[in-house]
């Protein structure tokens, strides 16, 4: 994860959960990043599939 100011490396400062504080190594920006695994992403992503599908069927069926 890099600084969204001056693009440079970042550390860890506090892990809190599915959050890490976080601190640029050069400009010392500090920023929070919240961490998703990854199969939690496929599923945000099937759940949004699943309402865009029913949206779909309630289109052809009106
Ligand atoms: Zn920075």
């Amino acid at each position: 994860m890099n600084c969204p100011v001056c693009r440079q490396e970042t550390i860890v400062l506090r892990k809190d959960g599915a959050e890490r504080r976080r601190e640029c190594t050069a400009c010392h920006h500090r920023f929070v990043t919240v961490e998703v695994p990854k199969d939690e992403q496929l599923r945000q992503q099937e759940a949004v599939q699943t309402v865009i599908e029913a949206a779909e069927k309630l289109k052809a069926a009106a």
